[in-house]
């Protein structure tokens, strides 16, 4: 099918009243895991079409959104302290950290660029001779193989004032986590689809082994979507529980094993804290030791006071399914897209910043 056929309205409505006759009248909670779906479910409408026998929650899937501000009060606090040059995805700048923000720093002398890539970033180190630059590695599995292979090329091209502040983390251990807490009741998750392209479907299996929640994954054109809930809601009439891929045309069982590869190279995995969440066992992405001259946390050393959340900011309750972003009092009031409090509002893909442009129309 041509990619205007996954758009196609009249697929799309067949679709959703194929989900509301198999429900049957029952009504399932699925987490979508990702903040590319949570965007694009809002923007085509999905939570309206389905309501009634689907609840949509929103998950963790955002990387700048779980990143805790620990890890940005010690980007800061390298950047001044060592003279870095901090390089950083667009995203990170206005997220409020403890006490500040990039963009406050940058504002007050602290030289901070946004790149679109880790590359970007290793070319400004390889044009600073000398200077140091710390790129922020912030993000899943998707991101991750991109980091490593900035630090392939630097090791390559022998540039060595290239480092990376790692804070990358891993989805299945914080799936986990969810299905184990009490207070979520998820019925199914709708699994991300470009972490699932680096990763593939078999990285979830454990998830369904041990705690008997369907799992699909999916992509992020409206017929993807609903096909993905269709599925899920199939596996909960019939009983099943099972990882079932809804985006065949770009997420294999195996994922891909190249990535993979370079993942297993440049990284270690960890153990990581996600705001909200807290520290989850096996979530992260550390820098190898073999590689350890390009780890900023070690190469910059700096000490940071405990960090510290913003007062009446419910994004760590958001992040997991708990509450609405509706149900934070600074919600569209002293918290919009304009004047972030949390980093559920900075985020394109966070669920406040979602809920503030298309929810509140519903
Ligand atoms: Fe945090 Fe703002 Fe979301 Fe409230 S509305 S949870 S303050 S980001």
């Amino acid at each position: 099918m041509r990619l205007e056929g996954f758009r196609d309205g009249r697929l799309v409505q067949g679709l959703a009243g194929r989900i509301r006759s198999a429900a049957g009248g029952r009504r399932f909670r699925f987490m979508e895991v990702c903040g590319t779906h949570t965007t694009a479910m809002f923007r085509h409408g999905l939570r309206e079409l389905l309501g009634g026998a689907v609840d949509l929650l929103s998950g963790p899937g955002c990387p700048v959104c779980v990143t805790p501000n620990g890890y940005l009060d010690r980007a800061i606090e390298i950047g001044r302290r060592h003279r870095t040059l901090i390089a950083t995805f667009g995203d990170m700048v206005r997220v409020p950290g403890s006490e500040s923000s990039l963009e406050r720093e940058r504002a007050a002398g602290l030289d901070v660029v946004i790149v679109y890539s880790p590359l970007d970033a290793l070319a400004i180190a390889s044009e600073n001779g000398g200077r140091p630059v710390v790129f922020l590695g912030v993000g899943f599995e998707t991101t991750a193989p991109l980091v490593a292979s900035s630090i392939v090329e630097a090791e390559r091209q022998g540039i060595s004032n290239y480092y990376v502040l790692s804070s990358h983390k891993r989805i299945p251990p914080a799936l986990k986590v969810l299905a184990l807490d009490p207070e979520i009741k998820v019925d199914g998750f709708i699994l991300p689809g470009h972490v699932s392209v680096i990763i593939g479907s078999l990285a979830y299996e454990t998830v369904v082994r041990d705690f008997r929640i369907p799992c699909v994954v999916t992509g992020f054109e409206p017929l993807d979507m609903v096909d993905g809930i269709y599925r899920l809601v199939r596996q909960c009439v019939e009983g099943r529980a099972e990882v079932e891929i809804a985006y065949a045309r770009a997420v294999t069982r195996q994922g891909n094993r190249k990535a993979q590869g370079l993942l297993d190279e440049i990284f270690q995995v960890e153990d990581a804290e996600w705001r909200g969440i807290g520290p989850i066992p096996e979530s992260g992405y550390g820098i190898a030791g073999r590689y350890a001259h390009r780890d900023a946390a070690l190469a910059f050393p700096v000490s940071v006071d405990p960090p510290r959340d913003h007062p009446g900011c419910l994004c760590g309750e958001v992040l997991k399914g708990k509450v609405l972003p509706a149900e934070c009092s600074l919600f569209a009031g002293t918290c919009t897209p304009e004047t972030p409090v949390g980093p559920c509002m900075v985020s394109s893909e966070g669920t406040c910043a979602a809920h503030y442009k298309y929810g509140r129309k519903a």
